[in-house]
């Protein structure tokens, strides 16, 4: 659904998942951290299309074998690191090969946060939804866990809840019998804080993600994807994402 299709529940929702600026951290050499204010609004007004969130993954800083952000996601989340099947996974280090080259890249994906999201298309209920700054989300209160969702999204980004969970981040209530997916950290977003998966690459000394306003032509993400060749996974679905990628 798109923003002309908002309905007065969306609105309520977005009235109440506030978000205000961000911090986005870019690691300009190992251990050295350039950080510039991605302006977004007072914590006392509804998010706003002003903003839109994105990330931007260098792939010519992110190590094979590093699973930094995968594990700093878990945490904050509130899931483990597991590896079976049916294990929550909202950001996952893919190894891509170029067969003629022969040459490897690892790169994390998650939820690409489409501007056109075709989970929130085919979701019977509102539960899928996106905000108004481009984040995508699941209403847990609302979601049935019918997983139409799971099956819309192309770059198999959402995961269903089997067990009951204990030991919840308070900030992500997470349940059995609900479709949840990468929030980008809306949380921390929402207090002024970069995704834990961005934050996690720069302690390790790679800062491979940059987050920031994609709508701010001075915020580092922006004039990075204005600098350089920049690209979104299956482009040709033309979902408009919120996630690019560089280094290819
Ligand atoms: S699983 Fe939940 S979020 Fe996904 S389509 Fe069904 S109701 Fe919507």
């Amino acid at each position: 659904m798109n923003e002309k299709n908002a309905n007065p529940i969306d609105q309520d929702r977005r009235q109440f998942l506030t978000a205000s600026a961000a911090m986005a951290g870019v690691a300009i050499a190992p251990g050295v951290l350039l950080y510039n204010i991605a302006h977004g609004k007072p914590a006392d007004q509804p998010v706003s299309n002003a903003v839109r969130w994105g990330m931007l993954i260098d792939t010519n800083q992110c190590r094979e074998g590093c699973d930094a952000c995968v594990k700093a996601c878990g945490e904050e989340n509130g899931f483990g690191h597991g590896t079976r099947e049916t294990d929550s996974q909202w950001i996952r280090k893919v190894e891509l090969k170029d067969m003629r080259s022969g040459q490897t890249k690892s790169l994390p994906v998650m939820c690409q946060h489409c501007a056109e999201p075709p989970c929130v298309d085919v979701c019977p209920t509102g539960a899928s939804f996106k905000r108004a700054d481009g984040i995508v989300l699941v209403d847990r209160h609302i979601c049935i866990g019918c997983r139409y969702c799971m099956m819309a999204c192309p770059y198999k980004a959402r995961s269903f809840v089997h067990e009951r969970i204990t030991d919840q981040n308070p900030d992500v209530p997470r349940g059995i019998g609900c479709v949840e997916s990468c929030t980008m950290c809306v949380h921390r977003v929402d207090r002024d804080q970069q995704p834990a998966c961005v934050e996690a690459c720069a302690k390790a000394g790679h800062g491979a993600i940059i987050f920031g306003n994609l709508n701010d032509p001075n915020s580092e993400i922006a004039k990075r994807i204005a600098q350089y060749a920049t690209m979104e996974l299956r482009a040709d679905l033309k979902l408009n994402l919120g996630v690019r990628y560089q280094g290819f």
